[in-house]
């Protein structure tokens, strides 16, 4: 079984429009990284929610990265603010590689960042330090919390984009 394939007892269950999007993301994350800047002040954009499934199980109890969703823009932050833990060389050609995801386990404190470079190198980065990968990640969420809530009460009821739509935003 897919060690990833857990997802957290309780927590929401993505449906297959969600997951869809969310793999939208991770085929499209150089784009949406390099442009960062055109889209984080909105927040439409910016709560986007990703399904990640960044939790392991262990006897059935989920132990997360992160919990999901997790939006996108806090999860592109924490990668752009926090070089030293979530970016890497890509081997092929020494450019900085933006991972669009992260897996790993927390027995054996690895995690595996997961990437592409722009000159089409696609992998995995192993690296310990499962802890402090998911404190930061984690920390970049809960400090979203307030931006979030203030977002819902001066735009009650109004949902956040999808990843498809932030596309066609920077087409
Ligand atoms: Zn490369």
């Amino acid at each position: 079984m897919d060690k990833n394939a857990f997802f957290r007892k309780g927590g929401p269950i993505p449906s297959n429009e969600q997951s869809l999007d969310t793999r939208l993301f991770y085929h499209n994350a150089g784009i949406i990284y390099a442009r960062y800047d055109e889209w984080k002040n909105d927040d439409r954009y910016y709560f986007i929610p990703l399904f990640m499934r960044m939790t392991y199980s262990i006897r059935g109890v989920g132990i997360e990265l992160a919990p999901d969703p997790v939006w996108l823009g806090s999860f592109a932050r924490c990668t752009l603010e926090h070089p030293e833990l979530f970016q890497y060389k890509c081997p092929e050609c020494g450019n900085i590689v933006l991972p669009f995801r992260y897996c790993g386990s927390p027995l054996s404190g690895r995690v595996d960042l997961e990437g592409e470079c722009s000159c089409g190198w696609k992998g995995y980065e192993m690296v310990s330090g499962w802890f402090i990968r998911g404190e930061a990640l984690r920390g970049t969420i809960i400090s979203d919390q307030f931006r979030y809530t203030k977002s819902e009460l001066i735009h009650p009821g109004v949902k956040p984009a999808s990843v498809k739509e932030l596309l066609d935003y920077l087409k």
